[in-house]
């Protein structure tokens, strides 16, 4: 449904937001287990990526042949590493989290060794990639896609959802040029503050790395970071030493190219703050401060959220089942073991 087209203003999006949050919840509170089959209704094509509990295969469904990004998570590896949690939450988030910029989950099942996951293909590729390939994004398109961005974490924020692990590689682009956040298995409900560690060295918030208790901040810090490494090429805090990185991050040491604009280093500034009382984001108008912010200044919004503008660039890609911009990986058999593995502790899945 076309909401923001009817809505113009900002209390009319506030409402926008409060529908989408109203209907996260309701599916959120469905907790309907995934059925014991599936794997036998789709053809394995090739691997697309791989992950710390498993891998993402394309896949094509047998009777609609419609392709899906198929993500196999070992429950072994999840029980070693202490992940069930994690990726409960990772299924329950792909299920309730419907929004343009964010991947969604279409079937899920699970067997005596894996669970799966089956999202739309999003054939266009990982941002990291289309970045490495033509070094740094011009401004204007860095712009069109933090504008996703920014609309996608404002959203997950009014689920009361930090993402916790925003970075190129975990963005996708589509056939039309549309962005596709993946990857929720950071992802959780927090009202107040949270302790875990994690996301990637480069991209953590100050916060984190102090161990004080976090929250929806540092998904603004994150997207700092993410501006930065669009319009550079590379991040702000960078070493070969992940403890310098943290050095860095924790001292806010870092340095704007030349050639960035005067609003774009000024809205990273206001980002990348270890003050949490001056960071954008997390201001008394939370992302408002962001959205209103001179960088943004002739960004339409309403007409991306509606994926009414045109991207101002456009992946090739020569079919639906094209793979030509995911990188090769050597393939992997499925070993499906006779028993029904941690089965009390997948009940929920
Ligand atoms: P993840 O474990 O979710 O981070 O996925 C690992 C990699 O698989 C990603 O970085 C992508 O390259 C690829 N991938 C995941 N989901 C999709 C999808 N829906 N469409 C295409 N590729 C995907």
């Amino acid at each position: 449904m076309n909401f923001l087209k009817r809505s113009r203003n900002r209390s009319g999006y506030s409402e926008t937001l409060e529908k989408l949050r109203k209907e996260f919840y309701e599916r959120w509170e469905r907790n309907i287990p995934s059925s014991t089959n599936g794997l036998n209704d789709f053809d394995r094509i090739k691997t697309l990526g791989t992950g710390s509990f498993g891998r993402v295969f394309l896949v094509q469904h047998k009777q609609n042949k419609n392709y899906f990004a198929m993500k196999v998570i070992d429950k072994i590896r999840i029980v070693k590493l202490k992940q069930v949690e994690h990726t409960l939450y990772e299924k329950k988030i792909l299920e309730s989290a419907k929004f343009p910029f964010l991947i969604s989950l279409e079937y899920s099942f699970k067997d005596n060794s894996y669970i799966y996951f089956l999202m739309p293909f999003v054939n266009g590729g990982e941002m990291f990639t289309h970045l490495r390939r033509v070094r740094k994004f011009d401004e204007s398109l860095a712009k069109f896609y933090a504008a996703q961005v920014l609309l996608a974490l404002e959203f997950l924020h009014y689920c009361d959802v930090i993402y916790r692990d925003l970075k190129p590689e975990n963005i996708l682009i589509d056939i039309k040029g549309y962005l596709k956040i993946a990857d929720m298995g950071f992802c959780k409900i927090v009202k107040g503050r949270t302790w875990t560690l994690c996301g990637t060295p480069e991209y953590i918030a100050p916060e984190i790395i102090l161990s004080k208790g976090y929250g929806k901040a540092i998904d603004w810090w994150s997207y700092g970071v993410l501006l930065f490494e669009m319009s550079a090429g590379y991040p702000p805090f960078t070493s070969n030493d992940p403890m310098k990185v943290y050095e860095k991050i924790i001292s806010c040491k870092y340095k704007c190219p030349a050639f960035f604009t005067l609003e774009l280093s000024d809205l990273i500034r206001n980002l990348l703050q270890i003050d949490l009382s001056r960071r954008y984001g997390n201001l008394r108008n939370g992302s408002a401060d962001i959205k209103g912010h001179r960088w943004f200044h002739h960004i339409n919004f309403e007409g991306i959220y509606n994926r009414q503008i045109d991207p101002p660039f456009k992946p090739k890609v020569k079919s639906p089942s094209d793979t030509s911009n995911f990188e090769e990986f050597p393939e992997s058999d499925l070993r499906i073991s006779q028993h029904n593995l941690f089965q009390d502790q997948f009940e929920k899945f």
